[in-house]
């Protein structure tokens, strides 16, 4: 019988007493187990039943005794799968491994689809982690499941946990899971000790077995989904490993739509805001007319009676100028809203000059803003969004400037053609951004900032955009020294050039 199994392609282990059946049973987790009724001292009922308690994953067959035709019903009873008549018949024994393989597959496949449903039908991002905490538990016959997220510095923190409660095991778990996550960012679950961390890494642990599965987002550590046993003697095997593998590739879907339905929500807030502030322009741009018809009014009226007042005249004259600044702001938040307009063609200066008056109150006490915008720098595109790019990488440079004070920093502006390219560059000598961050700000939703001031979609959005004019943008930067955006843009009209220099 056993050759016969061996030509079926099995890996056979051969047991003599129910004993040694219950402990290998304890230790391994086996496909099927094929039992015979009278195993010494007992019953092969008995092994079906803790067959099924400690490993109900194992279908057992029951191989009755010669003569026996009718399955013996505590056999039934315990949930034996199938039975075999002796003498034994290599086609039966070929027949009902196949059905016990198959039927195993197809509960396991069932559970996968349940648990894959489970979590892409609509599940609330909030009860995810809970979720898949418990599903893993489940179906991975788990002592104890953690749910890891990293931070922004890539810090694993708990998302959620269940099952085993023991003290020490979550630390142990941690711990291995924080090896796993120093290695580097691969997407393949881990069978520990079996894969790249050996025994070493259960060594003076308690946990006996666990699987380590990293969830990548843009190439980078989103969390881990890490499983354990450590009262459960059984190794977990590579099956489980790959079940785990088919969850934490379930969760990264549920995160990119966690993360896409926040950026959605973000993008239509801040479209929300550019409208009301579009609305608010335009209204403000009526009351405005009469208070500019009415200084000129006032002063043409001093001249005519020949009222001899300075002062007065200094009062309606400071009220012209504020009234005009206030035409000029209410301008340029209409051109920073016109963001989906079609495209037209525009001179980048103008684009760069209005975003430096929305910036300005952000900027004013926080950098020394020096500017060098050509004339005629004509491209093709959206002012308004064009706007925005330079308002966002001012802000991004006051923002920064902060973590410098007292020293004072600056920040220069410069717009140049060359050739058929446009390039501006916005340098500050503030902090700089660290290597380890340099390539990952332009990701969405990467932010150094409390959550009250970053929401680490400025970089995200300005580079959509000059992509979208056909152009790019590069970031340089050194820690202590500053950071250089440079875009480059393509030109679109021939224009004369001449320069204009503020400080
Ligand atoms: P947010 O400003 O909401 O954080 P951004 O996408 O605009 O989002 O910026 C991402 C991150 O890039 C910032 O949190 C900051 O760490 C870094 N950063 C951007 N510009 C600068 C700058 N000029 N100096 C230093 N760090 C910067």
């Amino acid at each position: 019988m056993t050759a016969e199994l061996h030509a079926f392609d099995c890996s056979v282990v051969v047991v003599k007493s129910v004993i040694d059946a219950i402990t290998e049973l304890h230790g391994v987790e086996y496909d099927v187990a094929l039992v015979a009724f009278s195993l010494p001292p007992r019953t092969g009922a008995d092994v079906v039943r803790v067959a099924r308690e400690l490993s109900p994953e194992t279908e057992v067959v029951v191989i009755l005794d010669p003569g026996r035709e009718d399955a013996p019903v505590d056999c039934v009873r315990h949930g034996a799968f199938d039975f075999l008549h002796q003498p034994i018949n290599t086609h039966e024994v070929e027949d009902v491994l196949e059905r016990a393989m198959n039927r195993r597959a197809l509960r396991t496949s069932t559970a996968m689809f349940r648990a894959s449903h489970a979590i892409l039908s609509g599940t609330k991002s909030a009860e995810l982690p809970r979720m898949m905490v418990d599903l893993s538990l489940d179906l991975l016959a788990a002592d104890g499941v953690t749910l890891y997220r990293s931070d922004r510095s890539g810090r694993l923190a708990v998302a959620n946990e269940g099952g085993s409660t023991r003290e020490g095991d979550a630390a142990e778990l941690l711990a291995i899971a924080q090896q796993v996550a120093k290695s580097g960012a691969s997407a393949t679950p881990l069978l520990v000790p079996e894969d790249g961390a050996g025994e070493e890494v259960l060594a003076g642990t308690r946990i006996r077995s666990a699987i380590v599965c990293p969830i990548l987002l843009d190439g980078q550590l989103a969390g881990i989904l890490a499983a354990y046993r450590s009262r459960d003697p059984r190794p977990f095997r590579r099956g489980d490993a790959e079940r785990a593998g088919v969850f934490a590739s379930q969760l990264r879907l549920a995160f990119d739509n966690e993360l896409l339905l926040a950026k959605t929500v973000v993008t239509e807030r801040l479209a929300a805001v550019g409208e009301l502030a579009a609305g608010v322009a335009h209204e403000i741009n009526n009351p405005l007319t009469y208070v500019l018809n009415s200084c000129d009014a006032a002063l043409c009226e001093i001249d005519d009676l020949g009222i001899e007042s300075p002062e007065l005249r200094q009062i309606l004259t400071d009220l012209q100028e504020g009234a005009d600044r206030i035409r000029v702001i209410a301008r340029d938040l209409r051109t920073l809203s016109r963001g989906t307009a079609e495209a037209e063609q525009f001179d980048l200066g103008d684009a760069i000059r209005s975003a430096l008056r929305i910036a300005a109150p952000s900027l004013r006490g926080a950098v020394d803003v020096k500017s060098e915008i050509e004339s005629g720098l004509s491209v093709v595109g959206s002012p308004g969004r064009a706007c925005q790019v330079f308002v966002n990488l001012l802000v991004n440079a006051a923002q920064a400037a902060v973590s410098c004070k007292p020293r004072r920093v600056g920040l220069s502006i410069e717009a140049h053609r060359q050739g058929e390219r446009l390039v501006a560059t916005v340098k500050d000598t503030g902090p700089g951004i660290p290597a380890e961050n340099l390539g990952r700000i332009f990701e969405a939703f990467f932010t150094t900032k409390p959550s009250e001031t970053g929401t680490g979609l400025g970089l995200s959005i300005t580079r959509t955009i000059i992509e979208d004019h056909g152009g790019t943008i590069a970031v340089e930067s050194t820690v202590g020294e500053g950071t250089t955006f440079t875009i480059d843009l393509p030109f679109t009209a021939e224009a004369a050039s001449g320069k204009q220099t503020a400080a």
